[in-house]
């Protein structure tokens, strides 16, 4: 899917802000897409790596099932190669390099999750783009079963795919890594402009959209940024997409970093809601206040976690329990 026939039997591949043009027995930035011949193919397609039953907390989503579990899949290769990628394991490796990989095909993974008797499935891990096709066929058939579809993503998609994509999808975590071309470029080459189309192609699809911002001492954590960053989510994606401020903890190339103090995720949470989000939390902190979700309208907690577990919900048909302020989210 997504790729045009180039002289030669060579191809260029549509799906991700790359474009890259692969020579016959050749595969992508990615790893994964392999061109046959002048045919672009996916070898993971079926292939995950990783499968487990997770918190749906955990991708992060804040407001969507809160205290559900969903099934989680992912694959080896990736599109970005970040520095301090928490997942190297499977996204900076090939297929090739996985210790195992489970053999899943759509109608299976659909069976074993109405078996599970979770509502969903959430495409995670490592970057899904780098698994599309496996994706969609899984999502495709998977909604057509009921079960609610979530996947987790860098954001770098091309606008085509991903529109096709969200057809199936009810909701999105995006990592939006930081506010500068910079960051993007040297820590994780790639690019910003991309991931900031393709945040404003999920919010105008109607798609339920949550972002995540790990915080690195030193690489993207000015108030100057934050404060940018913070002001593009509310202007160009409004005040309610629930923000998280995660922590940093030194990982793959990126072990000369300190771990990010606690009091700047904090100075971020601070900035953003000066800013004018209204959901901003400290994620990778367990125990902290501000893991929970605080009502805009009279400041109460209105889920309380600690980490990935939900202690309470006092949401009652989309409205807080104490003063019925509207919460957005997807509540069953
Ligand atoms: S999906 Fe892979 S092969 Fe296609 S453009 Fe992106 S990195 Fe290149």
């Amino acid at each position: 899917m997504f790729y045009h026939a180039l002289d030669g039997n060579r191809v260029e591949c549509k799906l991700c802000f790359r474009q890259c043009v692969i020579l016959s027995g050749a595969r992508g930035f990615c790893r994964n897409r392999e061109n046959r011949g002048g045919r672009l193919i996916n070898i993971v397609y079926g292939l995950p790596s990783a499968v487990h039953v997770e918190p749906i907390e955990k991708e992060p989503m804040h407001h969507f099932l809160p205290g559900s579990d969903v099934l989680c899949i992912g694959t080896a290769g990736c599109n970005f190669r970040c520095k301090f990628c928490h997942n190297w394991h499977l996204s900076q490796r090939s297929l090739e390099g996985m210790l195992f990989t489970y053999e899943l095909p759509p109608e299976i993974v659909v069976a074993e999750v109405k078996k599970l008797g979770v509502p969903g499935i959430s495409f995670t891990y490592n970057e899904p783009t780098a698994f599309y096709e496996y994706m969609y066929d899984v999502a495709r058939l998977a909604r057509a079963n009921g079960i609610r579809i979530i996947f987790h993503s860098n954001g770098a998609m091309a606008i085509e795919p991903l529109q096709t994509l969200l057809t199936y999808t009810d909701a999105v975590t995006i990592d939006l890594k930081a506010f500068s071309e910079r960051f993007y470029r040297e820590i994780c080459q790639a690019e910003l402009a991309p991931v900031l189309l393709g945040l404003k192609t999920i919010k105008t699809a109607g798609i339920w959209l949550e972002i995540v911002n790990l915080v690195i001492p030193g690489q993207n954590d000015t108030p100057q940024e934050v404060r940018e960053m913070t002001a593009w989510i509310k202007d160009e994606l409004g005040p309610e997409v629930p923000l998280h401020f995660s922590r940093f903890f030194p990982n793959y190339r990126m072990t000369d970093v300190i771990p990010t103090p606690v009091s700047t995720l904090e100075s971020c949470r601070k900035i953003a809601m000066e800013e004018g989000l209204k959901y901003v939390s400290v994620g990778n902190v367990p125990g902290h206040r501000y893991n929970s979700t605080f009502c805009p309208g009279c400041g109460k907690v209105v889920i309380r976690r600690h980490h990935f577990t939900v202690r309470y919900v006092k949401i009652d048909a989309g409205a807080c329990r104490h003063c019925g302020h509207l919460i957005r989210g997807v509540w069953q």
